[in-house]
């Protein structure tokens, strides 16, 4: 729970919140740690406030509101933590993340960190029952947010994608899908073991991140800003599109705009995905996309695996297990 805005969270008992008449509420089995966690600490956003954190969560569903069918008390869910109107212009043309009213689980909603959490019935699916639920629970904003950013900047098969800062959720995601897509993926890390473990993952080669990277890319795939920025823009091939969703490292980058416009480089901003997206990827993971998990630990430990992401020791997703 937070309840200052920035201020630390604090575990304490809450009201199990209710399903309205088109929600679900989900009894959460394990949740996902994400950089949202870590923002809204600092204020970057700033919640509504009491808060309760945790956009990735699966679950057990616990009750279903007067209007919901296809979903029933006992079913075992995903959570997609994108919500959207699916009625305006921007939902109907598959752009959600344009919506007016789009809200992330844990951002603007309580999240998956609660005991209980409520979402529109369109935001749960039935989980992938092949997969763990500590994979059910690390897949959903990473994946999501990884693969509209492959779709963004139209990568095909054969194609040469760098993947930079592997260590990241969405990266990790990224590696996994560019290589599902046929793809020449390369990474980058400052660390010797996460370049051994993108490797392993199925990347051609990795690179330290704080020396110049050594290939050209069609596509890059950014999420650490100022502190890789401009070596992942060299690292463009003529014509290349670089895609991202963030900066781990800070908000803001300089642009040397003859180098942008003489290459034709494209930077293409990207974030979260749509309905369709999501059931794209559950059905990926459903058919075996790796997903990659770092470490799991109960919800009581919440503490150590915020420091755990701050420090950027993870590769991949933390995971929370919760208790019945
Ligand atoms: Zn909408």
């Amino acid at each position: 729970m937070l309840d200052e805005s920035p201020g630390q969270y604090a575990r304490r008992a809450i009201d199990t919140p209710e399903a309205g008449p088109d929600e679900v509420a989900v009894r959460i089995v394990a949740s996902a740690l994400n950089h949202m966690d870590l923002w809204l600490t600092r204020g970057l956003p700033k919640p509504h406030l009491p808060h309760v954190p945790g956009c990735d969560g699966a679950g057990i569903v616990d009750a279903v509101g007067a209007d919901v069918s296809g979903v029933a008390p006992g079913d075992e869910v995903v959570i997609n933590p994108a919500v959207s109107c699916r009625r305006c212009r921007w939902c109907l043309a598959g752009e959600a993340p344009l919506c007016d009213s789009f809200q992330i689980l844990g951002e603007q909603r309580w999240g998956a960190h609660g005991q209980v959490v409520v979402v529109p019935r369109e935001n749960v699916v039935t989980r992938p029952s092949n997969r763990t639920w500590e994979e059910c629970a690390a897949y959903p904003l990473a994946t999501l947010t990884a693969w509209r950013m492959v779709r963004r900047a139209r990568l095909h098969a054969g194609e040469t994608l760098l993947v930079v800062g592997v260590g990241g959720g969405v990266s990790a995601a990224g590696l996994v899908l560019g290589v599902a897509m046929g793809a020449r993926v390369f990474a980058t890390s400052r660390d010797a073991s996460k370049r051994d473990a993108a490797r392993a993952l199925g990347a051609e080669d990795a690179f330290d991140s704080d020396a110049d990277f050594p290939i050209k890319a069609d596509v890059v795939l950014e999420n650490v800003g100022p502190a890789t920025w401009t070596r992942s823009l060299r690292a463009l091939t003529k014509g290349g599109r670089l895609v991202t969703c963030g900066g781990t490292s800070g908000p803001k980058v300089e642009l040397n705009l003859p180098r942008l416009f003489f290459a034709q480089h494209e930077i293409i901003g990207s974030t979260m995905g749509s309905y369709e997206e999501f059931a794209q990827v559950t059905e990926l993971v459903a058919g075996g996309l790796p997903v990659v998990v770092d470490e799991t630990l109960p919800l009581s430990d919440y503490p150590a695996a915020l420091e755990r992401l701050e420090s950027a020791k993870q590769l991949g997703k933390i995971v929370l297990t919760h208790s019945a």
